[in-house]
């Protein structure tokens, strides 16, 4: 298949949550119109989280979320495998299989601001004998202008507050604008959540792509962890906005991290033919990855989605994704 997404056959199509051949594939649920206006598929949604196998489980959901271009889908094809492989030793794959999944056809390509979930809900069974179920998104924004900021400020708070894991996906740094971006998100996010004592928000992970001075902070978690702590860090010489950006993000989340991964090589960043093959990303990217992956992934470490102290079952997840839609509409 290689349609366009203005294709009359494809948009019919697109209510459909697999392909012909029974596969998975991203379903586009919540989409930000040129008018700024918010559409949601309902209809999608509820297929994908009312399956009878998962709707009364409860869900973990975790979001990729950040700017078009940045690696997130190819990072995603890769959660992909793991999931599949069920968390197996070998779930890495073969050194010239082509990657699939979120970024596999030119339809998913297409930038559109909004959220896109797997149509294929995981169940996983945790160390301690529950069976979880676990969603994958992708969230995607712009930032070229005050209007895009707005639309994508939403999105991205919808995204956090309906996901137990928010991996923020960031090119080369932590920026001050990054910082206030989520500072933006969060502060949406909150307005429209109930006030309780707990903090909104469950984990954040700020995942730093094409990381270029391992020298100074190393490669993966330990080096993100130091990274982000200076980079977090309140200072009483620092400017009043500065602090207070800091403030609202150590407020906002119960868990805050940093992982920083290596650049994953010339043909991956320029190739217009690279198809996602092992054999030609950088050893240094894929020994990484596989740190990475699990460490997001791996069933001990999968966090059930809590909404003012509750666990919340892909049904009630679907409740709120629509109740907090409502707010931002009306
Ligand atoms: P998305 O729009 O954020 O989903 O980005 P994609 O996953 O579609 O990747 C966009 C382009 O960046 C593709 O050409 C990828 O091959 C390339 N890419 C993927 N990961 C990385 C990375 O970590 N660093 C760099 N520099 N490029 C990457
Ligand atoms: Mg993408």
């Amino acid at each position: 298949w290689s349609g366009s997404f203005t294709d009359k056959a494809t948009y019919d199509w697109s209510s459909e949550e697999e392909e012909p051949d029974g596969s998975a594939r991203p379903i586009q649920v919540l989409v930000v119109k040129d008018d700024h206006t918010f559409e949601l598929d309902e209809a999608a949604l509820s297929r994908i989280l009312l399956a009878e196998e998962v709707q009364d489980r409860e869900v973990v959901a975790i979001s990729v979320a950040g700017a078009f271009r940045k690696g997130k889908s190819f990072l995603m094809d890769f959660m992909l495998r793991y999931m599949y492989s069920q968390a197996s030793e070998e779930w890495l794959g073969e050194a010239e299989e082509p990657l699939t999944g979120f970024s596999w056809r030119g339809g998913s390509e297409r930038e559109t601001t909004g959220i896109q979930i797997w149509s294929e809900v995981f169940l996983v069974d945790k160390p301690d004998g529950r069976k979880v179920a676990v969603l994958l998104m992708d969230t995607q924004g712009t930032f070229d202008s005050q209007s895009t900021l707005r639309d994508s400020a939403t999105v991205f708070a919808l995204s956090t507050m309906i996901s137990s894991m928010q991996v923020y996906n960031i090119s080369q740094n932590v920026q001050e604008d990054d910082l206030q971006h989520l500072q933006l998100f969060t502060e949406y996010g909150r307005l429209a959540m109930e006030e309780t004592f707990l903090k909104p928000f469950q984990s954040m992970i700020f995942l730093v792509r094409d990381w270029s001075f391992p020298y100074e902070f190393g490669y993966g978690q330990e080096g993100g962890m130091k990274f982000l702590e200076k980079r977090l860090k309140i200072s009483e010489n620092q400017h009043e906005e500065l602090q207070n950006v800091r403030k609202h993000i150590h407020s906002c989340f119960t868990n805050i991290s940093c992982f920083l991964m290596p650049h994953p090589g010339l043909k991956v960043a320029t190739n217009p033919n690279f198809d996602g093959r092992l054999k030609e990303i950088d050893r240094e990217f894929i020994n990484n990855l596989q740190i990475l992956v699990p460490w997001l992934l791996s069933p001990k470490n999968l966090d059930v989605k809590e909404i003012n102290g509750s666990n919340i079952t892909c049904r009630g997840l679907l409740e709120y994704f629509k109740a907090y839609i409502k707010i931002y509409q009306g």
